[in-house]
């Protein structure tokens, strides 16, 4: 199924607000397995309105458009899609009973005119109820091509599109949709396209699909088939080819678990304490880790140890290796992760020390060189990187491969298999 998605508002056009909307649709087409080809923003102005919906009613067989459902004159969305589809608005009993219900529990009486027009419907249209909201999604079916209206707020069109669209929509697509995520850690996107290649040019089904992050690389794998448990059969030897392709390097297939969560449950299960000895980060992991509910199982007490003073005073650092080697290098990170054990007791520590930038580099250790290390049982290993960007860059990146090394040697260390 083509789609093609319009976000309408004057509002986008001038910059006012930055269209979080279409980004949100996009990725909820892809997951159902839909080609978006177009996305178009328009004003709130009747002819060009007109103009791009009759355009997008022209090449796609779905057209979802946002916003301009309000109650106000220059929400006229509703009203420029029923008059191109010729459909003709009446007014619909329970969407009516709705907007009383609303007003009625708001104790609001004075309710203008104009208000109530958001009672009409395009006659046969098939109506989605707004929780959070007045105005209600709308899907206007005429000759084959179907048009779906949703309200601008994301606060109104995020449920309405996750409790009700998306289902409409699998409904009249002629399979079902399944999709899996992985997430792999420690490999740039060219790399795993490359390692991918002959999957991503055979497979029309399933198909394989990346997206970049920081240091990371998401792979979304879509099947379409006549039902679920097909779709899954289908995906299954490609999820398989992929995990022995990249090993230990995918740390989830769960789209809602981040690295962090994954290190966390790890943790826990092998009933491990952490603690952290930053420098560079400046507590940056240490967040991170916390952001996990629950990472008081795991972590007791983490340390930002940025000036040499403080290394040694807290981690015990020694002078020597401060003064033969700096405080950036492979022998002050390995120092630092076992200071950070032996003062807390935990089981393991993650320890970073690098240049962020964008002062303190020199040519032999430039800006965006970090070592990484991590103490576990009785043994650091360390890790050197050579980050590029600017200094929140270095940092984000030190930040996702020290919980990468640390998810790598539990498993490593405790993975009984
Ligand atoms: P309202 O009843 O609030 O007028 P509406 O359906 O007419 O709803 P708009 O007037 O287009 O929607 O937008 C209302 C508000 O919703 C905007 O001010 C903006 O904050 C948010 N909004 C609209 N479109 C988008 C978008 N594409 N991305 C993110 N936010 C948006
Ligand atoms: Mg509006």
């Amino acid at each position: 199924m083509i789609v093609e998605l319009i976000s309408v508002g004057t509002e986008l056009l001038l910059g006012n607000i930055v269209n979080t909307n279409a980004q949100y649709l996009s990725e909820t087409c892809a997951k159902l397995g839909l080609n978006v080809y177009y996305q178009t923003t328009v004003g709130d102005n009747r002819e060009r309105m007109t103009e791009v919906f009759r355009t997008a009613l022209s090449r796609a067989d779905l057209v979802i458009i946002g916003g301009g459902l309000g109650p106000t004159e220059d929400d006229i969305t509703k009203d420029v899609c029923a008059e191109l589809m010729g459909m003709p608005l009446v007014e619909d009993p329970e969407v009516r009973a709705h907007l009383e219900d609303w007003y009625r529990q708001r104790k609001r009486t004075d309710i203008p005119d104009s208000n109530w027009r958001q009672a009409l419907v395009p006659e046969g249209a098939v109506v989605f109820s707004n929780t959070n909201g007045t105005a209600p999604g709308l899907a206007l079916e005429k000759n084959g091509k179907t048009a779906i209206l949703l309200p601008g707020p994301p606060n109104e069109l995020y449920p309405m599109v996750e409790d009700q669209v998306c289902a409409y929509i699998q409904k009249r697509s002629d399979c079902v949709i399944y999709s899996q995520m992985l997430k792999i850690c420690g490999y740039g996107e060219s790399k795993v396209e490359e390692m991918l290649l002959d999957l991503i040019d055979q497979q029309t089904n399933p198909t394989i699909a990346t997206y970049a992050k920081t240091k990371e690389v998401h792979l979304r794998v879509t099947a379409r088939a006549e039902s679920e448990d097909a779709a899954k059969q289908l995906l299954k030897p490609v999820i398989k080819e992929i995990k022995k392709r990249f090993g230990n390097a995918v740390y989830t297939t769960d789209e809602h678990e981040n690295l962090e969560d994954v290190v966390v449950r790890l943790l826990k299960k092998y009933d491990l304490t952490v603690t952290t000895a930053e420098s560079c980060t400046g507590g940056l992991i240490a967040g991170r880790i916390v952001n996990v509910p629950g990472a008081s199982e795991v972590f007791n007490e983490g340390y930002v140890t940025y000036s040499n003073k403080a290394k040694k005073k807290i981690l015990g650092v020694s002078k020597a290796t401060l003064k033969k080697y700096g405080a950036v290098s492979e022998q002050t990170a390995r120092e630092m992760a076992a200071g950070g054990v032996f003062t807390t007791d935990a089981d393991a520590c993650i320890a970073v020390t690098g240049i962020a930038g964008p002062d303190g580099g020199t040519e032999e250790k430039p800006v965006g060189l970090v070592y990484i290390a991590c103490y576990m049982k009785d043994k650091v290993k360390v890790e050197e990187y050579h980050f590029r960007g600017n200094r929140e860059k270095v940092r984000e990146q030190t930040v996702i491969q020290a919980l990468d090394l640390l998810r790598r040697s539990i498993i490593k260390n405790y993975k009984k298999d």
